[in-house]
């Protein structure tokens, strides 16, 4: 049977068209498969065939049939190439080594808030909130602080000028946690165990112990019957855990408004657990935190019958209790942003 007359020409001018056409992956292996493959691909086919036909037709057509032999392989390996440059979803080496991720991790003070929430926690305080922003009824009046008293000064405090609330009271950045306390108390009924943590602000220079933002912590229990015994017992329960050993507690007569009597704590010092080194000034104990017996008047201003219900209230800097746990010896480390000092925790 005389074979196929082969239009070389025609072949050549319908494979440049196909390759100008495909467009993806599939589409050039489509093509290499129509024309190459072994057994059944045109192109394979004419190659195989090339012996058979005359030497007139072998010079016409062998070299044009290598020459788009050539061409349809170049133009697939080209195209697979690109392909996965350009898209490395469609290809991925998985030998090939990972990046290494950086994981952020927690900040000094919440990991020294977390551990304060659990502990009193545990000894059935809740957790109560309050807004950064206060009106000087709730951050002083209400506090036994009333306007004109000298003990404001004890609190350098930012005001803010612009705004004032209906009550014509003025409006300022809290300078403690305090205010929640009676915010807490005119919505609950005793008996209440509560805890605030919270930013609070004071108009003070900055120094390697005083920062004009910090983190506080203010405690709160009320209920018939509390004492100072009860105060001492679960502060000094709540050190005990914090620390992770036994840790002694001394309270010193001392002066707030909002409580009567008032008291400075102060707890053996952790560096050397009461034998005296330079962190304790060689007197072995270290100055904590105030406290106090809620003050009637503070009662009264929450709506609490101070003849049947006692309180005591504390407020510890969360920033010197971070400060003690981890060695650190400036306030200003914890927003300084240095990795270097945050990558340690
Ligand atoms: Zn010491």
């Amino acid at each position: 049977m005389e074979p196929q007359k082969i239009d070389i020409k025609l072949l050549e001018t319908t494979i440049k068209k196909e390759l100008a056409d495909a467009r993806e992956t599939s589409d050039f292996e489509a093509i290499l498969k129509k024309y190459l493959e072994k057994e059944t691909g045109v192109l394979s086919k004419i190659l195989r065939g090339l012996k058979d036909l005359s030497e007139e037709e072998r010079k016409t057509i062998g070299p044009k049939a290598n020459e788009l032999n050539s061409l349809i392989r170049s133009e697939v390996f080209k195209a697979s190439q690109s392909k996965s440059e350009d898209n490395s979803s469609d290809w991925e080496d998985i030998t090939e080594p990972s990046q290494e991720l950086e994981v952020g991790h927690l900040h000094p003070i919440a990991l020294v808030l977390k551990d304060v929430s659990r502990i009193f926690g545990g000894m059935g305080f809740e957790i109560a909130l309050g807004s950064e922003i206060e009106n000087d009824w709730y951050n002083f009046d209400a506090l036994n602080i009333p306007k004109d008293h000298p003990a404001r000064d004890m609190w350098d405090t930012f005001w803010l000028k612009e705004f004032r609330t209906e009550a014509k009271d003025k409006l300022l950045l809290r300078t403690h946690t305090s205010p929640v306390q009676i915010h807490y108390m005119q919505n609950q009924k005793p008996p209440l165990r509560v805890i605030v943590p919270g930013r609070v602000f004071r108009h003070e220079m900055t120094d390697a112990s005083h920062e004009f933002d910090f983190f506080q912590i203010e405690g709160l229990m009320v209920d018939q019957n509390v004492s100072v015994a009860n105060f001492s017992a679960i502060l000094n329960e709540f050190f005990n855990q914090f620390f992770g050993k036994e840790v002694k507690m001394k309270l010193r007569p001392s002066f707030f408004p909002f409580t009567e009597p008032s008291f400075e704590v102060d707890i053996s010092c952790i560096n050397c657990d009461g034998q005296g080194c330079p962190a304790c000034k060689q007197t072995g104990w270290m100055e904590l935190m105030g406290a106090g017996m809620v003050h009637p008047n503070v009662f009264k201003s929450a709506g609490i019958d101070s003849k049947k219900y006692q309180g005591f209230a504390f407020g510890i800097g969360l920033d010197r209790l971070a400060m003690l746990k981890y060695k650190i010896n400036d306030i200003r480390l914890f927003k300084g942003c240095d990795l270097r000092f945050l990558k340690q925790f």
